[in-house]
């Protein structure tokens, strides 16, 4: 084939792509790299060596709501879940609240008894803790961030989640994240942090460093939980937040 024809051909493949993404932004589906593009390996973080791999690998595609386009549709590819054993506990599935176009996401353990109860993470004493941070601290709206944790269904007396129980539900996780595609989360306790990090290290170790989530900027601190029996650590939160702050507002760049 010849250069010319090679480049009409280009062009042509580049219209049909284009074409493309102008059809599904008009159907409402949110374009992204992964969906649209051959996968490249990116770097987009110093520290991704850690864990390797970009956002659109988050997601394995033969999992339940791997197709979901939105958050809703993957709550409803969840459906009643009986997934792992914490189904059988559980008064509500606590899926996520907040926008789903959020740049600041917060990511914590698991449901506790009011979360259970009302089907909504943070809304206990931790979670007036949270948002007082978010309002107070950070000086926005709860309603601007998205807020989940690692397991959707709450563990009984709080315990940690066990290996199975994170395995069955992570990929949930993962695909709240593909989908909201923030630009930081703030991992919310030793659990969470060390559940997203795949590290064994202590969250006093991790916290106020910046790590890399698949490419995402993660700012691990304390649980708020963890704040209200340790108030004296709220300072060292504090310094975590103001580095969020920092980097929502671009000042780190
Ligand atoms: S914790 Fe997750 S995987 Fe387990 S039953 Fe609940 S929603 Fe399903």
């Amino acid at each position: 084939m010849s250069a010319a024809n090679d480049a009409d051909e280009l062009a042509a493949l580049a219209m049909t792509l284009k074409r493309h993404l102008e059809r599904r932004r008009r159907a409402g589906v949110r374009v992204s790299p992964k969906a649209d593009a051959p996968q490249a390996k990116t770097v987009n973080s110093k520290n991704d060596s850690s864990l390797g791999g970009a956002v659109a690998d988050l997601f394995a595609a033969t999992t339940a709501g791997a197709q979901a386009n939105s958050l809703e549709e993957l709550r409803a590819a969840i459906g009643d879940c009986q997934r792992c054993k914490l189904c059988s506990g559980r008064t509500h599935i606590v899926f996520g609240v907040g926008n789903p176009r959020a740049k600041l996401m917060f990511v914590g353990e698991g449901p506790g008894r009011d979360e259970d109860l009302q089907g909504e993470p943070f809304v206990g004493r931790a979670g007036q803790l949270l948002t007082d941070i978010i309002t107070k601290g950070i000086g926005i709206k709860r309603e601007d961030v998205y807020i989940c944790n690692v397991v959707k269904c709450r563990p009984p007396e709080n315990r940690n989640p066990e290996p199975d129980e994170v395995a069955a539900c992570e990929p949930f996780l993962k695909k709240q994240i593909d989908l909201v595609r923030p630009e930081i989360i703030v991992g919310l306790g030793k659990f969470a942090v060390q559940t997203l990090l795949k590290s064994n290290a202590p969250i006093s170790k991790l916290r106020g460093k910046w790590h890399s989530y698949h490419g995402i900027k993660l700012m691990p601190t304390f649980h708020p939980a963890y704040l209200l029996r340790n108030p004296a650590d709220k300072k060292l939160v504090w310094e975590d937040i103001k580095q969020v702050i920092k980097e929502l507002n671009g000042e780190n760049a």
